[in-house]
């Protein structure tokens, strides 16, 4: 009768193939191959679960404390008691007195002595087999049995047409040359052995996903995300772009906004430069990365980029995932460009419908040769007249669905425009190596020069009044500073509401200083005034909920106070004191945390005060809380790798990588079948 129910639950699991089941690995296994005495698992259960036998000779329901059942079995060498807590009038009668019982459960000390609660029960004569395998347990659904998910395993196991669909196709010479020793098993052997594991195998190494059978599969899974990158990375060399070949002119945008600029490019602002004005030379469409940390200078450089594109008579735009993040290039781009005689248009999503409607028009005529805005740029109704370059800042910050959108409003089948994607937050390599193949990484290592490395200090909320005062002798040397707000994930007008509280309490414990006031409810316009105020210094202390997050440039504000710091994430609070250290006042970034901290948070804002290397932050987070968050907004890669782990399997990403490059260039052949089995459908994803 499960029969009939089990395929719908199964399928509702995604089981729905012999393929699929066989690819359904265990997470553990239980060891049901060794059958210990009574005494025996007395002695030696108590490390671990044991499994014996024996004949019931007694069994009891009791009323008190509780109702529950109690048997005992006996063998030769001793007795031992069960005890269960819930349980169905079929069980007890299944350990009627008399009968021969297997059990398996974990023997603890009760009050009455040794006994196993609510052990697995089998009746079986005392000579039935045992397994010869470890039996595996597998992730489940609420509502499905391990005995349905085995039985279905076995059968796909068995199944003639997996036979076909595990078969080695890999070359045998690739295979030899390439990996580090010969005893990872082949496909077929690597999954049967998960399934079901000898008695004698290294169980440590099967849960730790190490064992030869894993490295086979983690390997192959590898091959075929790198192949696929491998892939896209080609067809974005067969599209075509137009190419923007470096200007000979002196008159030209670029050398003039150079020659304007107040500062010099740093060596790395001027090495990424030369690798992006490669790319833009080229007749395919640029796909880089530009990172940097906070405070860097990314901005000048998508500066050069997009006068270089105007040069040639093509229009860029720059997209920021949030509207303030947004407007900090507004504002900077037209400090830089509208003395040059630039046209910028602005375009978000809190314009009225008829400045919206004017934007959109100057964008469509080619008017507008500088276009900056947040994710309302690649909406339907915009459209360019003639675009050479995209510049999404954060990119990583957009959901992947606004990135898909992204990347098909921004190229068709005839034509493609450049992209140029910036991020403070450093991609770790095996990240980069996996999920970003396709993409070329400019690193601007190295801060404009006068910057002044942060400290950090941790303090603890209690002693509020002793940061205001030192507050207070801040502001009056003529300084300014951030005051931030507990990120309050539940709900934004508690958020709001803790804001307005500091706000008044500062307020009043600061007479002599004016004190503003940000946060994401504000309307575009009053937010860009309090900013705007701030800038000009005519407000000393801005309070701010996370909306200063990213991009918000204040030299004269080199203090920030950041409250319940406990509640940031490594990169959160990375970024946030980003904005501080930018003039040349020694910096300061107060962590002030609520007891009681948590062992995770004690230790991140203990590494936080230590480390100010963003790429060894990022590491630290990857390891914390996995690649899709990293990516944005965790749905990202989800499911991409289900098999491998970045941290513990990044050795095997080269071996992969080079795997993938003989593949496509001597077996081209074999590539799709490796494509199918493992990727599937899920290949879409690895274009957002
Ligand atoms: P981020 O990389 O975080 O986006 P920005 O582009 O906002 O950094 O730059 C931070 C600040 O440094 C800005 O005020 C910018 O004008 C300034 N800046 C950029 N490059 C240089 C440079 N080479 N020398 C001095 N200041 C620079
Ligand atoms: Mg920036």
């Amino acid at each position: 009768m499960t029969n009939k129910q089990a395929p719908s639950t199964l399928q509702k699991m995604g089981l729905d193939s012999p393929m699929a089941l066989a690819l359904h690995l265990p997470s553990r296994y239980e060891d049901e191959t060794e059958l210990l005495t009574i005494e025996e698992s007395l002695n030696q259960g108590r490390f671990g679960s044991a499994q014996t036998q024996g004949v019931v000779i007694r069994n009891q329901v009791l009323f008190r404390p509780r109702r529950q059942l109690l048997v005992t079995i006996e063998d030769d060498s001793a007795t031992l008691q069960l005890r269960f807590l819930n349980f169905y009038p079929s069980q007890q009668k299944q350990m009627a007195v008399g009968t021969h019982i297997r059990v398996r459960g974990e023997v603890r000390e009760g009050f009455q002595g040794s006994e196993m609660v609510h052990p697995t029960v089998r009746a079986v004569a005392a000579d039935a087999p045992l397994p010869t395998s470890l039996t595996p347990v597998y992730p489940a659904s609420a509502g499905v049995s391990q005995t349905v998910i085995r039985k279905a395993v076995a059968q796909a196991l068995r199944d003639p047409s997996l036979q076909d669909s595990l078969a080695e196709f890999l070359p045998k010479r690739l295979m030899t040359e390439l990996l580090p020793s010969n005893d990872w098993p082949n496909l077929q052997s690597a999954i049967s052995y998960l399934h079901q594991p000898p008695s004698d195998a290294n169980t440590q190494a099967l849960l730790e996903r190490t064992d030869p059978a894993w490295r086979r599969i983690q390997f192959e899974e590898l091959l075929a995300q790198q192949i696929s990158l491998k892939r896209a990375h080609a067809i974005r060399r067969d599209r075509h772009a137009p190419s923007f070949a470096k200007p000979i002119k002196d008159k030209s945008l670029e050398a003039v906004l150079l020659k304007a600029l107040p500062f010099t490019l740093t060596g790395a602002q001027a090495h990424v430069w030369l690798e992006i004005g490669h790319d833009l030379e080229k007749s395919f469409p640029m796909n880089r990365l530009l990172q940097g940390d906070v405070g860097s200078g990314k901005t000048v450089v998508a500066a050069l980029a997009a006068a270089r594109v105007m040069d040639h008579g093509y229009q860029a735009a720059v997209m920021a995932p949030t509207e303030i993040l947004a407007e900090q290039h507004y504002l900077k781009m037209k400090e830089w460009f509208e003395p040059l005689g630039v046209r910028i248009a602005w375009l978000s999503g809190s314009l009225k419908a008829k400045e919206k409607r004017l934007a959109q028009e100057m964008i469509e005529s080619g008017q507008a040769q500088l276009i900056i805005g947040t994710h309302a740029l690649i909406q339907e109704s915009v459209s360019f007249s003639k675009l050479g370059l995209a510049v999404i800042d954060e990119q990583h910050r957009f959901g992947v669905r606004q990135r898909l959108e992204i990347q098909q409003r921004l190229g068709s089948e005839l034509f493609y425009c450049h992209q140029l994607m910036m991020s403070a937050t450093p991609i770790p390599r095996t990240l980069a190596m996996t999920y970003y193949a396709d993409l070329d990484v400019s690193v601007i290592d190295e801060l404009p020069p006068g910057r002044k490395p942060i400290t950090t200090k941790v303090v603890k909320a209690s002693r509020r009044d002793e940061v205001i005062g030192g507050l207070q002798s801040w502001l009056s040397k003529g300084l300014q500073a951030y005051w931030v707000c507990p990120l309050i994930e539940e709900s934004e007008v508690l958020q709001l509401q803790t804001a307005v509280e500091s706000f008044e309490q500062l307020t009043q414990a600061l007479p002599n200083f004016k004190v503003g006031l940000v946060h994401g409810r504000l309307k575009a316009e009053e937010k860009a005034a309090v900013m705007a105020a701030f800038k000009a210094n005519e407000i000393q202390l801005l309070v701010a909920t996370t909306v200063i997050e990213v991009g918000v440039d204040v030299p004269n504000a080199a203090l920030m106070v950041i409250e319940h710091a406990e509640r940031f994430g490594y990169a959160q609070i990375h970024q946030l004191r980003g904005r501080v250290g930018r003039g040349s006042a020694d910096s300061v970034c107060i962590l002030m945390y609520a007891e009681p901290l948590s062992m995770a948070a004690k230790e991140r804002l203990q590494t936080l005060r230590e480390v100010s290397d963003g790429f060894v932050i990022a590491e630290r987070d990857l390891s914390l809380r996995g690649p899709g968050e990293l990516l944005g907004a965790k749905q990202s890669g989800d499911g991409m790798l289900r098999f491998v782990d970045l941290q513990r399997d990044a050795w095997l990403i080269e071996l992969a990588q080079q795997a993938a490059e003989r593949l496509l260039a001597e077996h081209a052949d074999l590539v799709e079948r490796h494509l199918e089995r493992w990727l599937g459908s899920r290949a879409e994803f690895l274009k957002a």
